[in-house]
C-alpha cells in the first residue's frame, strides 16, 4: 500500500509524461521517444492505481489484468499493418464499453451515500459518462465494420435523418431530466436504460450515415469521443489522472479531426451530417472516361526512372497492403546513388489512418528529409520527371478538383498529372476507398503498371 501523497506525485509524473508523449508523437523524429514516454507514464499510472487506490478484490483485478493483457499482446502481435485502423477503432469501442460499465456500476453502488446537490452532480456525471460511452461503443463498432470492409462504405441516408438525430438528442435530454429526478427518489434505472439504447442507436446511425471518403474524420472523431468517455469515467470515479488523460485524448482527437477536415476541405458539421463519398456517381463517371489506358512493364518503368532527374513517390493504401515500403526504399537508394533526386509526397488522408504512410516509411528507414507533406510539394510537380503512384487512388484523383459537385469534389489532392510522366502501380482498374472512378489513369502522360506493388517493384529493382 502506498499513501495518498505518493499517489498524487505519481499521477502528476504520469500526466507530465503523457503530455511529453503527445509532444513527441507530433514529429516523426521524436515519435519513438514519445511512445516511450507514454508507455512509462501508463506503467506508473497503473502501478500507482493498483497499489494505492484499489483496496480489495485483488484476485479479480489481477485475473482481469492477466486476461486483458494477454488478449492485448496476442492481438497486437497478430494484427497486420493494414488492419491497424480497424484495431484502433475496436479499441475505442472498449473505452466506450468501459465507460458504460463503470457508469452502471457507479449508479448501482450500494455504498453510495450522496444527497442533494452532490447526488445531482454525481447523477449528471453518470448520465453523461454512459451517454458518451454508449455512442463511442456502437459508433466504433460500426467504424470497425466499415474499415474492415464487413460493412459497405456507402452512406446510409435515411429520409429525415437530421430530424431523427434531433429527436434522439431531445429524447436524451428529457430522459436525463427524468433520471436525475427519479434518482433522488431512489429510482432512475428505467430512464438510464432507455437513454443507453438511444445512445447506442445514435452511434450506429451517425457512423452508418458517413460516406467512405469521410472515414478519416470519423476515426479521429471517435478517438476524441473515447477520450471524453474516459474523462467522464474519471469524474465518476473521482480519479484526477483519468480526467486529465481523458481530456488530453479528447482534445488531441478533436484537433486531429479538425486537421483531417481541413485536409479534405470539409466542414465538421457536414461530416457529421453524412453522405459524402457516395458510390452513387461511380457508375456514371466510369462509362464516360475520355482517353485510353496505357499499360507498361517493369523494363520501361526502370528505364524511365534511371533517365529521370526528379522522381516523386506517392504512396497510398495499396503500399500498405503489398508491404512494399522496404523495396520502395531499396529502389530509392539505387536511384539516389545514380544522382536522381527522389522525394516522397504524403497526402494527409493516404492509407486508412492518420499518419499511416509516415509510419510505413519510417519502418523502412526512409530518411525524413526526403518525405514531404502534400502542401509542401504540390507546386513542384511541373518540374518532376516521373511520379510513381504506389497503391494510391483517391488521393491522386483529379476529379476532386475538376468536378466540384462530384462525390469527392473539393478535396485537395496530390497533383501528379502536372509532372512529365506518372506511373500508377495497382492490380486492376478498381476504384479506391471512396468508390470513385479516377480520370488520372486515362490521362495521356499516365502509364499503368499492373500487379501487386511488391512484385512489380521487385522486378523493377532487379532491372535497376
Ligand atoms: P485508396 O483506397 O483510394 O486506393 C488504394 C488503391 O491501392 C486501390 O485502388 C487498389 O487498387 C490499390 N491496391 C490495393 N492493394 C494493392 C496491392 N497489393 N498492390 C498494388 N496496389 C494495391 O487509397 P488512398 O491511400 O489513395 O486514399 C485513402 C482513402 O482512404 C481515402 O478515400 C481516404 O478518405 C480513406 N480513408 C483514410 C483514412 C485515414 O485516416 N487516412 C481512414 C479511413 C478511410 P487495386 O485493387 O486495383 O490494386
Amino acid at each position: 500500500m502506498i499513501n495518498a501523497g505518493v499517489i498524487t506525485v505519481s499521477y502528476i509524473i504520469a500526466t507530465i509524461l503523457f503530455i511529453l508523449a503527445l509532444g513527441g508523437l507530433s514529429d516523426q523524429e521524436t515519435a519513438r521517444r514519445g511512445n516511450w514516454y507514454g508507455i512509462i507514464g501508463m506503467a506508473i499510472a497503473l502501478a500507482a492505481t493498483v497499489l494505492g487506490v484499489v483496496t480489495q478484490h485483488y484476485t479479480i483485478l489481477f485475473a482481469a489484468l492477466l486476461i486483458g493483457g494477454s488478449i492485448g499482446i496476442v492481438a497486437a502481435r497478430r494484427v497486420q499493418m493494414t488492419q491497424m485502423p480497424e484495431l484502433v477503432a475496436i479499441l475505442h469501442s472498449l473505452v466506450g464499453a468501459a465507460a458504460v460499465a463503470v457508469g452502471y456500476a457507479n449508479f448501482m453502488d450500494p455504498n453510495k451515500h450522496l444527497v442533494g446537490v452532490e447526488l445531482t452532480i454525481h447523477d449528471i456525471e453518470t448520465y453523461l459518462g454512459i451517454l458518451i460511452g454508449a455512442v463511442t461503443l456502437s459508433g466504433s463498432v460500426i467504424a470497425f465494420g466499415k474499415l474492415s470492409g464487413r460493412i459497405g462504405g456507402q452512406p446510409l441516408t435515411l429520409p429525415a435523418r437530421h430530424w431523427l438525430n434531433l429527436g434522439l438528442l431531445i429524447a436524451s435530454f428529457w430522459f436525463g431530466y427524468e433520471f436525475v429526478v427519479q434518482s433522488s427518489a431512489g429510482g432512475g434505472m428505467i430512464p438510464l436504460l432507455i437513454m443507453t439504447v438511444i445512445a447506442l442507436l445514435f452511434g450506429i446511425h451517425m457512423v452508418m450515415a458517413i460516406g467512405g471518403a469521410d472515414m478519416p474524420v470519423v476515426v479521429s472523431m471517435l478517438n476524441s469521443y473515447s477520450g471524453w468517455a474516459a474523462a467522464a469515467t474519471g469524474f465518476m470515479l473521482n480519479n484526477d489522472l483519468l480526467i486529465v488523460t481523458g481530456a488530453l485524448v479528447g482534445s488531441s482527437g478533436a484537433i486531429l479531426s479538425y486537421i483531417m477536415c481541413r485536409a479534405m476541405n470539409r466542414k465538421f458539421i457536414a461530416v457529421i451530417a453524412g453522405g459524402f463519398g457516395t458510390g452513387g456517381g461511380t457508375a456514371a463517371a466510369s462509362g464516360e472516361q475520355e482517353g485510353e489506358i496505357v499499360a507498361i512493364e517493369a523494363e520501361e518503368t526502370a528505364a524511365l526512372l534511371v533517365d529521370a532527374k526528379e522522381v516523386m513517390i506517392i504512396p497510398g493504401y495499396g503500399m500498405a497492403v503489398a508491404q512494399a515500403q522496404h523495396i520502395v526504399y531499396e529502389i530509392t537508394k539505387i536511384l539516389r546513388a545514380k544522382g536522381v533526386n527522389v522525394r516522397f509526397a504524403i497526402h494527409p488522408v493516404a492509407g486508412r489512418m492518420p499518419g499511416h504512410m509516415n509510419v510505413l516509411l519510417a519502418e523502412a528507414k526512409v530518411p525524413y528529409d526526403i518525405v514531404f507533406e502534400m502542401d509542401e510539394i504540390n507546386e513542384d510537380f511541373p518540374n518532376v520527371d516521373v511520379s510513381m503512384v504506389i497503391g494510391a487512388n483517391d488521393i491522386v484523383n483529379p476529379s476532386a478538383l475538376d468536378e466540384p459537385d462530384g462525390p469527392i469534389g473539393g478535396m485537395p489532392v496530390i497533383e501528379c498529372w502536372k509532372g512529365k510522366t506518372t506511373i500508377v502501380l495497382k492490380r486492376s482498374m478498381a476504384t479506391g476507398y471512396a468508390g470513385v472512378q479516377n480520370p488520372l489513369f486515362f490521362k495521356e502522360n499516365t502509364r499503368m503498371l499492373f500487379g501487386d506493388a511488391k512484385d512489380t517493384l521487385d522486378a523493377v529493382f532487379k532491372l535497376l
